[in-house]
């Protein structure tokens, strides 16, 4: 009974915002990419404290955002339920605070107070929130930010992330200034942090890049593909530090070599969740069918050239 009237309490004093629920569908409506740093207290200008990073959560949820995966969103398959807003999490830098297990009944755990233990708790709640994010890992850096620095569990941890649909994102080996090196080295840096990632997840290709202190190497074609250090890679997105909510996947506009990204900072965050409640039309909103792309029929010369051809435009 406590319980239950806590929670009416709780309901009552949230501030309830009209979830984009009730828009009507626009696939060409632009999509934040958050970009988070470190999940620890207190908060500061790289510093998300578990707290807030849960209150984020809840506060996205609210307003009808949901979880995309960043392939998913790259690749123009948008998996959000219709009426929603695709929302993009990222993870730089491996830091502790992300990811963490403590031991617990002799066995290990994930720490609630960490990022995945936030996260995981939070979709168990809402399932319907969905499950994705990218972890930007640092797998040659030095402590405390080689792979969430617990290394007796990097390889569970890698494993984990992949097995629950996660994605781990190439951040260099170990941050990089890319505008530093010369070719042979920028592609060393690209190639060597999938090498160690596979040594704990088999094949696993790292398909998006979150460049270190969001500089480019001096030729873009270094990082976007090649082979070194015994593998090929591929990056099919770049991802920079900032530059605000990213323009849809399916607008003449969008550069998946140049992809802007928010930093989850309090100011930031209220700045663009403000914004979209305030300019719904540009909120990008799915049609729930990833096989269709609904548009507004004034917006059609907005479109990519080239589309899918199996991907069917429907203007509204
Ligand atoms: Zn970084």
């Amino acid at each position: 009974m406590r319980r239950t009237l806590l929670g009416l309490a709780f309901a009552l004093l949230t501030p309830f915002t009209a979830p984009a629920q009730g828009l009507p569908p626009n696939e060409l409506g632009r999509v934040m990419v958050l970009e988070y740093h470190k999940i620890d207290s207190p908060e500061e200008r790289w510093t998300r404290t578990p707290e807030n990073f849960r209150r984020d959560l809840e506060t996205l949820y609210a307003r009808g955002y949901r979880l995309q995966s960043l392939n998913a969103l790259i690749d123009g398959r948008i998996t959000v339920p219709a009426g929603t807003t695709p929302v993009v999490l990222t993870f730089d830098d491996s830091s502790p605070g992300q990811f963490q297990y403590v031991a617990k009944n002799g066995g290990f755990e994930i720490d609630p107070k960490c990022g995945v233990g936030i996260l995981e708790a939070f979709i168990k709640e809402k399932p319907d929130f969905g499950r994705a994010a990218t972890f930007f890992v640092l797998p040659g850096a030095s402590k405390p930010n080689k792979l969430f620095n617990q290394p007796e569990h990097e390889g569970r941890k890698l494993q984990f992330l992949v097995k629950q649909g996660y994605e781990i994102g190439n951040h260099t080996l170990w941050h990089a200034n890319l505008g530093k090196y010369d070719e042979a080295t920028v592609r060393a840096q690209v190639a060597e942090a999938q090498v160690w990632v596979q040594r704990h997840v088999p094949d696993y290709k790292l398909r998006t890049l979150a460049l270190p202190l969001g500089v480019y190497p001096k030729n873009l074609g270094w990082v976007q593909e090649g082979s070194a250090k015994g593998t090929t890679y591929r990056t099919d997105a770049i991802l920079m530090v900032a530059g605000g909510a990213a323009p849809s996947p399916f607008a003449r506009n969008f550069d998946p070599m140049h992809l802007p990204r928010i930093q989850a900072v309090e100011k930031d965050l209220a700045y663009w969740l403000d914004y979209f409640a305030k300019n719904p039309s540009e909120r990008f909103v799915s049609d729930g069918d990833p096989a269709t792309l609904t548009i507004p029929r004034d917006k059609r010369d907005k479109l990519k050239l080239s589309l899918p051809k199996d991907l069917k435009v429907i203007e509204r």
